[in-house]
Order: C-alpha cells, then structure tokens, then sequence
C-alpha cells in the first residue's frame, strides 16, 4: 500500500479512528459485484424476477486506511 498525505480529514475503514489533515494514509479499492434489474421498482412483475433480467454490475468502492492499520496488513 502506497501512503500519502491527506489534505482533508478522513476516516479509517479499518479502524475507525479519524485521520487528521497532514497525516499519512493508505487507500485501497474493493469491488463489489452487485445486481441490477432494468425494471423499474413499478414495473417489476408480481411474481419472481427471471435470472436473465438481471444483470451483475461492478461497484467499485475506495476506502482509506490509516498508516497503523495499512503496515498491518501488508505485513500479514
Ligand atoms: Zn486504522
């Protein structure tokens, strides 16, 4: 994990502690793979959505990490 300065207060995902403006921090993206259905919430049929309405869709997410907790997880 690559650290750089923050300019503006973040928050650690990992820890929950805050990370202060000046301060070193980590950042690490996720994706997520999620469904999504082309109908709309009151143009879904009754019954159950067919598979082949669905479609997976990628949500990519970046989290911080403080200094702490981002050496942690290299090393482990
Ligand atoms: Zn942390």
């Amino acid at each position: 994990m690559k650290f750089k300065q923050t300019r503006k207060d973040r928050t650690c995902s990992n820890c929950n502690e805050a990370i202060n403006k000046g301060d070193m921090y980590g950042q690490k993206s996720t994706s997520i793979t999620g469904k999504e259905t082309c109908w709309s919430i009151d143009n879904r049929p009754t019954e159950d959505i067919p598979d082949w309405a669905w479609s997976n869709v990628r949500f990519a997410t970046k989290h911080d990490w403080c200094k702490p907790c981002g050496e942690q997880k290299e090393a482990s």
